[in-house]
Formats: C-alpha cells, sequence, structure tokens
C-alpha cells in the first residue's frame, strides 16, 4: 500500500550547523537529500520513519574539488554534477562511467553520492568505485567530525557505522594512480540495477570491488593477491569465483553472477 506523507513531519535547517544541532536535540531524524530511495520506499509502504531533516538546501555539502591533494566530493553532488565536473572527469573517471550508468536523467538530475552511500544497497553502483578507490567516508556530528575508511564503512546488509546523529558531508579520494575500470551489468543497457558491477584499479597493486554479488560492496582481496603474486588469469578467476558469495534473487542468479564477475575479470585484466 502506498504510504502517506500525512503524519510525517520534514524539519527544514537553515545551515549544517542547524542540521547537526537538529539531529542532535529533536532526533532520532532521517536525513533526506535527493529523496530518490526513501519515496520509493513511500511508495512501496515500507517507509516507516516518520520525521526526517531535509539536506537538499545545504549548499555547503554540494561542492566537489580538492582539498589537501584529496578529491573532495559533497555528499549532495548528484549524478549530474559528478559527470560534469572537470576535476572527477580527471582524477577519478571510473565514478563519471558508473554516474553515467545510473537510472535516467532526472534521477541523476536528483540522486546524490551520499544518498547512494547511506542508502547501503550492495547493488549501489557508487560503492565498487568508492571501494576500489580507496574512499574516506567524513561524517558529522554536532560534536564534531569522523573519518571513516570506506571498506569498514559497511557491517553487513544494509547496515553501515553511521550513528543516528551524524550526517555523512564528504567523500574524500586520495589520488590513483593506474587505469581505471568500471562495468555495470544489468538486464538493459540503461535504466536497469546491476546484476554485478565492478570497478578496477590496474595499479600495483591492483585494486578491485564488486557490487551484487555479498550481502555487501566488497573488495576481493584474494585475487587482488593473486594478481599482484603474478597468477594466470585463469587461476585469478577461480579465486574470484570462490571470493564472491551472490544469491539468487528476482534479478539474477547466483551462477549468473559468478559468471558474469569471472567475465569481468578477464575485461579488467586485459584492459578491454
Ligand atoms: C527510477 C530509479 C532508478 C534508479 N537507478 C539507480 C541506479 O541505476 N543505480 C543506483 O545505484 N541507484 C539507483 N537508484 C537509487 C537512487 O537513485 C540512488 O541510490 C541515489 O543516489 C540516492 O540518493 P538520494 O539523494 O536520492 O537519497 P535519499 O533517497 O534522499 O536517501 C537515501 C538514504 O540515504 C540517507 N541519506 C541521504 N543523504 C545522506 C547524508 N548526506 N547523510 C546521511 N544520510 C543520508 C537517507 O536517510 C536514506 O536512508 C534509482 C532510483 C530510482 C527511483
Amino acid at each position: 500500500m502506498i504510504g502517506s506523507i500525512a503524519n510525517r513531519t520534514l524539519l527544514q535547517p537553515k545551515s549544517l550547523a542547524d542540521a547537526l544541532k537538529m539531529l542532535r536535540d529533536e532526533g532520532p531524524l532521517t536525513p533526506l537529500a535527493g529523496c530518490t530511495d526513501l519515496y520509493v520506499a513511500l511508495n512501496f509502504g515500507t517507509l516507516k520513519d516518520v520525521r526526517f531533516l531535509n539536506l537538499w538546501g545545504l549548499e555547503r555539502l554540494r561542492p566537489i574539488g580538492i582539498r589537501a591533494g584529496m578529491l573532495a566530493i559533497g555528499a549532495l553532488a548528484t549524478y549530474t554534477d559528478l559527470i560534469r565536473s572537470p576535476v572527477v572527469r580527471k582524477r577519478l573517471p571510473m565514478l563519471v562511467a558508473a554516474a553515467r550508468e545510473v537510472g535516467g536523467v532526472q534521477i541523476q538530475n536528483r540522486g546524490t553520492i551520499g544518498g547512494n552511500v547511506v542508502n547501503a544497497s550492495p547493488a549501489g553502483d557508487t560503492l565498487p568505485v568508492l571501494a576500489a578507490a580507496d574512499a574516506v567516508v567524513v561524517l558529522q556530528s554536532a560534536g564534531g567530525v569522523r573519518r571513516i575508511p570506506f571498506n569498514a564503512f559497511y557491517t553487513g546488509y544494509r547496515q553501515t557505522v553511521r550513528r543516528s546523529d551524524e550526517i555523512v558531508v564528504a567523500l574524500e579520494i586520495a589520488p590513483i594512480r593506474g587505469r581505471q575500470y568500471f562495468r555495470k551489468v544489468g538486464t538493459r543497457a540503461a535504466q536497469a540495477i546491476s546484476k554485478v558491477v565492478m570497478a578496477g584499479v590496474a595499479g600495483t597493486p591492483p585494486r578491485i570491488a564488486l557490487g551484487s554479488v555479498a550481502p555487501t560492496v566488497i573488495r576481493a582481496a584474494q585475487t587482488e593477491a593473486a594478481i599482484a603474486g603474478g597468477a594466470s588469469l585463469e587461476a585469478a578467476q577461480r579465486i574470484l569465483a570462490d571470493e564472491l558469495s551472490p544469491i539468487d534473487d528476482m534479478r539474477s542468479t547466483a551462477e549468473y553472477r559468478r559468471r558474469v564477475a569471472v567475465n569481468l575479470l578477464a575485461q579488467f585484466v586485459l584492459g578491454r
């Protein structure tokens, strides 16, 4: 049944400080950014939360730039912002490739990178990119700032280390050396949720991350080590197949996901 917005409250902070104070003093509150995930839950009647904090007007969370040598992406940066950003195109082309494949133009204009990260779907398209990039999640509360390595942010299926009084304010990414790779495989070329999504950096050592093949986005650490140690492609593919724990669901089968993942590994390794 479609959820109703009657009996739900939306708080409108005027600044980041204001928002953090509201989270501390008037919580629990659910942050709301582009609302593209939250609205789907409302529509499905699964949105239990009743009090929301509207982040959309907090311009401080939108800029993308270089801070102390790191690429710093504001949590409210939309996919369109990422696609258009010269600095993201230069430093992190695999993120631009991912952003181009998210939804359609409307979702790219409204959906944010912070929302994708906190929504914590294992199929989120930016997540393997951020995992392969060794990104850092910047969380802020009224009490201060915490920086969490992206690869320690998720603790289980749709679970993160974010506290309820914190919002994600930015993602930080150190400069990356090596060819970057991104590939999403879905039911069709556009407007599809991924069956398998993979991002990689062909550096020394290589970095490989996958989505939709486990309860959270994963780094394929054993496969990375095998490739760094000079393993053949076939051996690395066998290791990757063992490293994944995909499931059968309405979008695909575990067997198909495993096969696609090892094929993508070949593309990544061979540079195709
Ligand atoms: C038609 C359609 C197609 C889509 N296609 C794709 C796709 O191809 N690939 C893909 O990955 N996703 C897709 N999505 C999902 C969605 O668009 C993305 O996950 C988007 O990035 C969510 O961002 P948002 O700003 O809209 O998040 P919201 O819906 O506003 O929030 C999502 C979650 O994150 C929390 N949150 C948001 N921002 C913050 C913050 N700064 N700090 C703390 N918590 C926060 C919210 O409380 C909520 O739990 C699609 C959705 C739709 C409706």
